[in-house]
């Protein structure tokens, strides 16, 4: 994997993206369109517009996950920082404000039920949607990640002193990329009403989840789209999500993976031998225990998950960027095609139900 940076990376990037090389992710469960000529991709609005905001994000990227920000725990500084920079993206772009304001301050009892955190928030921006009858789909990305810590002996990083846990993959790209959907749907008026949340304390248990899932609002919620984890692949990004809400995946098969993306479904189903059921393993958990859809887009944990060693230079940013093409593709695909909120519960009867882990300790995502 290639891991140019710097300004030399983003000439790199823009370079990239003109030639749009055939794909040929050939496995039976890959929801790329071999078939789709690259010129077609080329002229889709939103793969244009991303190309023009590549350089811009991966800005924001190396922000996010700079040695300044200190691995954005929740409740310290660098958490808080980052939270502001997040807050200031959503107002340039254009978002709404929801009812209390985009910065939504919550607290819970850390682990071991010992001290309460009371400096953690989430930043919540909306759109209107075009048929405010349909509820709102919810798009979430968590910018919290590990903060500094003592790295595991014997490990490279432990040999460099580094201790900051940067967290570039985990998850200042589903932020970042939050912020580019962001940014584009706000010229483009969606069909649902599309809010926008980054979430904290999803390192620590999923939190800022749950705290949104308890302020009520929006009221109505059609599908939750989660992003942790995309910037960091050869090839492969998982939608995770149709096992149980079998109804999305005709959407999300017509959608075109941005080579070198190939688009696959997988990860959400128990008991499949060798392969992680992601269900549980990040924000969209909660959305899922409420019987709301979700789709869950991610890569395979790489060797540098939740070690220090998340760092921007790391990042692979061809496949980034086409990333969040194809995420943005996706978006507007489920926009399109997904029926207003249900009362129900879809899917329900097909759920694993085993009980909410309340002292954290989440590992995946
Ligand atoms: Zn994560």
């Amino acid at each position: 994997m290639s891991t140019p940076s710097g300004l030399i990376g983003v000439a790199w990037i823009l370079a990239s993206l003109l030639p749009l090389h055939a794909c040929t992710g050939g496995a039976e469960t890959s929801a790329s369109r071999e078939t789709t000529p690259a010129t077609q991709l080329l002229s889709e609005p939103s793969d244009s517009f991303v190309a023009a905001d590549s350089a811009q994000l991966m800005s924001e990227l190396r922000f996010l996950s700079s040695d300044s920000l200190e691995g954005r725990r929740t409740g310290e500084t660098g958490n808080v920082l980052a939270r502001e920079f997040i807050r200031a993206a959503f107002g340039d772009a254009g978002l709404h404000e929801p009812p209390g304001g985009f910065v939504q301050p919550f607290e819970f009892r850390g682990r071991g039920g010992a001290a309460q955190v009371t400096h953690a928030a989430n930043v919540v921006g909306f759109l209107p949607g075009r048929d405010p009858s349909l509820g709102a789909i919810v798009i979430t990305a968590h910018f919290d990640h590990l903060g500094v810590r003592a790295p595991r002996p014997g490990t490279p990083e432990a040999a460099l002193g580094d201790s900051i846990f940067n967290g570039a993959d985990d998850n200042a790209s589903g932020t970042v990329a939050l912020l580019s959907i962001a940014r584009y749907m706000a010229q483009n008026q969606p069909r649902h009403t599309l809010v926008l949340a980054a979430l904290d304390g999803e390192e620590v248990g999923l939190r800022g989840a749950r705290a949104f899932m308890e302020a009520g609002w929006p009221p109505e919620i059609a599908l939750n789209i989660n992003l942790d984890m995309v910037s960091r692949s050869d090839s492969l990004l998982f939608a995770a999500g149709p096992f149980h809400y079998p109804q999305l995946r005709p959407i999300l098969e017509a959608v075109p993976a941005r080579p070198p993306v190939v688009l696959r479904f997988g990860h959400d189903q128990p008991g499949v031998n060798g392969v992680d059921d992601w269900t549980g393993s990040s924000d969209h958990r909660v959305f899922h225990d409420e019987g709301i859809p979700f789709v869950y887009f991610g890569v395979e944990d790489h060797e540098d998950y939740h070690r220090a060693t998340d760092e921007f230079a790391r990042v692979d940013p061809t496949f980034f960027v086409n990333a969040i093409r194809t995420i943005l593709a996706g978006v507007l695909a489920l926009d399109e095609q997904v029926g207003p909120a249900s009362s129900g519960t879809p899917g329900a009867g097909e759920r694993p139900g085993e009980p909410v882990a309340e002292e954290g300790g989440i590992e995946g995502g």
